[in-house]
């Protein structure tokens, strides 16, 4: 039976749970909020299934995408509204079109975030958009498996030990399967994201929306985050500047798996990756002047001949490039967060001292770097709103 010797080899799949025949498997949450799988002893018999689907024990070696692509929806409305150049979407309107089903995450009813799917194109909105924490993938690899078994054509999306989980859970290739998976950062905890919200809901009123990249007034690159409540109140920020943000990007709450990454750099076994461009502007100048650079535009890494076929019949436009000039502009592609020295600090004062000054304090930015940050980005706003009066009065 599955046991959890090191943390740093569980990245929370719950494919050992899923796949259990005697459903003697629950996800229990540690201290900072990440589920570990812990086995009912008495109930199991022994099976050994748990083991064989555990991502972790078998372990591949890293491989270079077939093809790499800067991409981006035509649509201008859908580029805005997705963090990237809106490649998920198409993928996922293209599956539906064929009569498949879409899996993807959303926020829950407490503004967490699950995996689940839908059917419908409306039902594609709630999987739009980053959400930079952990989602609970629940039952989805049992379904995918129905809906696979039933001859449905499946886009499953995630992060890649999301798809390295479904692979082994599954044990077999079906040819109605299409996987993509995001260039991964790290997964933030839970239990830290729901402390943030409940500072943000201080005097704010229920929250309404939540925004990770809101691309809407500081574009694509400079992104903010933004969360809507009752009343009209709500939060805007530079994401440099929103505390959450800041501990995340500074690798203060990942998940312990994310500092020792076994799926990313090809090896989830995903027909597809998507993430940012970054650095679109130097590899591919003229199709970033033409695409209006700042509304986002996707790194597509293929690694499969179904993954070529399918970007190929989509309402996008791209220009092939190379993975060396992809990891040079994003090297989130291949390369693993290391472990602040920080962040075992921050879990023992989580409880001593209000979130926002520990994360400030453990992040701490020199004065004259903040207040150059915060120019800077005042600047690039006014530059965002200028560019957008001059559109509309063409
Ligand atoms: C936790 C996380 C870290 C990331 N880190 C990087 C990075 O370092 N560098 C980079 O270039 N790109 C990163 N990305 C990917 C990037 O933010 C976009 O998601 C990706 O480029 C797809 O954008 P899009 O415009 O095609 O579609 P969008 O509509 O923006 O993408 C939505 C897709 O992301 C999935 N998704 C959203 N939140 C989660 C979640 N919590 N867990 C699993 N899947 C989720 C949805 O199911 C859907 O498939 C990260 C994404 C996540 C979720
Ligand atoms: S060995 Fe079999 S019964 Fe026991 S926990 Fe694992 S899957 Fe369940
Ligand atoms: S990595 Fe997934 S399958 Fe392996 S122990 Fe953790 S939750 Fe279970
Ligand atoms: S960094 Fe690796 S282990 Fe962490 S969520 Fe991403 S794919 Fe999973």
């Amino acid at each position: 039976m599955i046991q959890i010797e090191d943390k740093r080899r569980c990245c929370g799949c719950e494919a050992c749970r899923q796949v259990c025949p005697k459903g003697c498997i629950r996800l229990e949450c540690d201290e900072e909020g990440f589920g570990y799988p812990i086995v009912d002893a008495d109930r199991c018999i022994e099976c050994h299934k748990c083991e064989r689907v555990c991502p972790f024990m078998k372990l591949d070696a890293p491989r270079e995408p077939q093809a790499v692509y800067a991409a981006c929806a035509t649509d201008e409305g859908l580029r805005k509204a997705s963090s990237s150049g809106g490649l998920f979407t198409l993928l996922a309107e293209e599956t539906l079109r064929r009569g498949g089903v879409v899996f993807g995450a959303r926020f829950d009813e407490t503004w967490g975030v699950c995996h689940d799917y839908t059917e419908t194109v409306e039902g594609l909105a709630p999987f739009r958009g980053s959400k930079y924490l952990q989602s609970r993938i629940g039952e989805s690899y049992r379904q995918a498996e129905q809906f696979l078994k039933e001859g449905r054509l499946v886009l499953f999306t995630g992060t890649p030990c999301q798809i390295k989980g479904l692979v082994h859970y599954l044990g077999r290739t079906y040819e109605n399967l299409t996987t993509v998976d995001v260039v991964c950062h790290g997964v933030p905890s839970p239990m830290v994201w729901q402390r943030y919200l409940t500072t943000l809901r201080a005097g704010q009123g229920e929250i309404t929306g939540i925004s990770f990249r809101d691309k809407s007034l500081s574009g694509w690159r400079r992104y903010d985050f933004v969360a809507q409540s009752t009343g009209g109140g709500g939060v805007r920020q530079f994401y440099g500047d929103n505390i959450y943000m800041r501990g995340f990007l500074h690798d203060l709450y990942l998940r312990p798996s994310c500092y020792a990454c076994m799926a990313k750099g090809g090896r989830s076994q995903s027909d597809l990756t998507l993430g940012d461009y970054w650095g679109v502007e130097r590899t591919c100048p003229d199709l970033d002047r033409a695409l209006d650079e700042d509304k986002g535009t996707s790194v597509v890494l293929i690694h499969s001949a179904q993954g070529q076929r399918l970007l190929e019949g989509l309402p996008c436009r791209y220009q092939e490039t190379n993975y060396a000039s992809a990891v040079a502009g994003n090297p989130a592609i291949e390369h693993t967060a290391a472990e602040p020295p920080k962040r075992q600090l921050f879990f023992e004062q989580i409880n001593a001292e209000p979130l926002d000054s520990l994360i400030a304090r453990l992040t701490a930015t020199p004065l004259h770097k903040r207040l150059w940050r915060q120019l800077h980005h005042r600047a690039h706003r006014i530059k965002m709103r200028l560019r957008r009066l001059a559109q509309r009065s063409h």
